[in-house]
């Protein structure tokens, strides 16, 4: 865990957030500014910088458990249908540096992104 990160803070519950689910490694909770009427955000208890960093340094189970809780979420809250993504970098448009995956739904969603 990072001391500074605002997202580890979330998870140690410094700062507050709207709690959705919680798991030994990871945690869901709602967007403060959402872009859907449904928008969590899915993170993993680990600090890493992103997806790419998470990839290198989490073990395979640690990888999959974080898709597999987005799907749980996704599934039960958005029954027809949602989006899975995660900013990475500058062109991938990420504010916050610690690993999230966002989970949109409630709305169709267009294609291509911005
Ligand atoms: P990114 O731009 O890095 O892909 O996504 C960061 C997301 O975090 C944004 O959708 C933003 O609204 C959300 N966010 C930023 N600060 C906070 C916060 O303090 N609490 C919550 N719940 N969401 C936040
Ligand atoms: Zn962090």
């Amino acid at each position: 865990m990072s001391a500074d990160c605002l997202f580890c803070k979330i998870y140690r519950g410094e700062i507050p957030a709207r709690e959705i689910e919680r798991t030994p490694d990871g945690l869901v909770f709602a967007d403060l500014n959402p872009q859907a009427p449904t928008h969590f955000l899915v993170i993993p208890k680990r600090h890493a910088e992103n997806l790419s960093a998470f990839a290198t340094e989490a073990t395979s189970a640690e990888v999959g458990d974080l898709f597999a809780l987005a799907a749980k979420v996704g599934a039960s809250h958005c029954p027809d249908g949602y989006r899975v993504v995660s900013n990475i970098g500058t062109d991938g448009g990420q504010t916050v540096h610690h690993l999230h995956l966002h989970v949109l739904g409630g709305r169709h969603m267009a294609w291509p992104p911005g």
